[in-house]
């Protein structure tokens, strides 16, 4: 960003609280380039007793993962989740829990995580090209992102 979007002036980095920001050097104006992290809803969605993970288009081929998306404008966390299980999955959410919040300092996002019951017949978006329905005590969860919460899930079944 060269130039400020609320008054045009130059941008510049400057240390603002004891951080280095792109910030407006107009004097008159407070404009910061913040980096506030996105906030993400990600689900464990359970189907018939397995988890389902799904394969994104963007993905490498072998990865899959859980569902995620981002929230509308004013929605709230779990009703995003909700409305992210239908569109993804065409699932219906018959139960919903917090798993919890992670940080995910590579996509500069918080992860809000949720498990999920659900019902229905499942039909992908066009988001998702494949998923698998996994037996719980066959996920190996990663170390950062969705795989973090997938962790704890596991680990409040006993299953790492
Ligand atoms: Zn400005």
């Amino acid at each position: 960003m060269k130039y400020c979007p609320e008054c045009k002036a130059d941008m510049r980095e400057q240390t603002i609280d004891e951080v280095e920001r792109l910030a407006c050097e107009a004097d008159d104006c407070s404009y910061v380039v913040w980096g506030n992290p996105t906030p993400v809803v990600a689900g464990i969605v359970e189907y018939d007793g397995k988890i389902v993970m799904a394969h994104n288009v963007a993905w490498p081929k072998h990865f899959f993962s859980v569902i995620t998306g981002f929230l509308e404008k004013g929605e709230d966390p779990a009703e995003a989740m909700v409305r992210e299980t239908k569109e993804e999955l065409n699932l219906d959410v018959q139960s919903q829990t917090l798993v919890g919040a992670y940080g995910f300092e590579q996509m500069n996002q918080v992860i809000i995580a949720y498990h999920l019951e659900a019902t229905g017949e499942i039909k992908l978006n066009e988001e998702l090209d494949d998923y698998k329905l996994m037996e719980k005590s066959d996920i190996k969860p990663w170390d950062m992102g969705t795989g973090l919460a997938l962790k704890d899930y596991l680990k409040s079944l006993n299953l790492m």
